[in-house]
């Protein structure tokens, strides 16, 4: 199965990718992951990534489209894979488009995960992530904790970089205007699956499962 999971900066999308990959057994393909990492490896495209993160801007399109080609051809992406921060932007749109029909691919569901702004403001504030597994909380799921309920790793807590309050507003402004385009786009040629994304982690990926199985 390919899955295109859309949704504003903070709806949840890392969080449900994460569980479908366990439960579907594909791999999640995180853009923004993906550029973190190369951060903390110190390539030159993760310094300079890191630059326009910060500042809730978004990487140029010919570089997103690049790590997009590789990591789609690789060996685990075989058999399908779900799609975290990809695409971003029309462009990057058509050229994913592009690619699936080179590979062959002619089937993929479009999940958009909704709720509203000011929800997502709190939530983003309020989130943390443990740079070990990946995994992200809700600051009061941590409090007091200095080891990770999901890896054990000691101290591993941190707020991202890009999720304080003037940079989140700069997101949601850049998601608006130049991502939410991409909606309009897939909801030309095809079905775009509606999801509520207020409500419980688990109701969230119930409401997903029932729609894509
Ligand atoms: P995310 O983890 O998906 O919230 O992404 C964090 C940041 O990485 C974004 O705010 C962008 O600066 C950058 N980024 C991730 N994916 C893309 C993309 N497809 N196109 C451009 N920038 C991206």
């Amino acid at each position: 199965m390919r899955i295109i999971l859309f949704g504003s900066p903070g709806v949840g999308k890392g969080t449900q990718a994460k569980i479908l990959s366990g439960n579907l057994n594909i791999p999640h393909i995180s853009t923004g992951d993906i550029l973190r990492s190369a951060f903390d490896k110190k390539t030159q495209l993760g310094i300079e990534a890191k630059k326009l993160m910060d500042k809730g801007e978004l990487v140029p399109d010919n570089i997103m489209i690049g790590i997009i080609r590789d990591t789609l051809q690789e060996e685990k992406c075989k058999n399908g894979f779900i799609l975290d921060g990809f695409p971003r932007t029309t462009a990057q749109a058509e050229e994913l488009e592009e690619l699936l029909n080179e590979l062959n691919i002619n089937q993929k569901k479009i999940i958009d995960i909704t709720a509203d702004e000011e929800e997502i403001i709190q939530r983003l504030t309020n989130r943390r992530a443990c740079k070990v597994c990946n995994r992200i909380f809700v600051l009061f799921e941590i409090e007091g904790r200095n080891t990770c309920p999901s890896c054990g790793a000691k101290d591993s807590f941190y707020q991202r970089s890009d999720d304080k309050e003037e940079v989140i507003r700069k997101r949601l402004e850049v998601f608006n205007n130049t991502t939410k385009p991409v909606l309009n786009y897939y909801e030309k040629n095809n079905k775009v699956i509606y999801v509520n994304g207020i409500g419980s982690i688990e109701e969230i990926t119930q409401r997903i499962l029932e729609k894509v199985e």
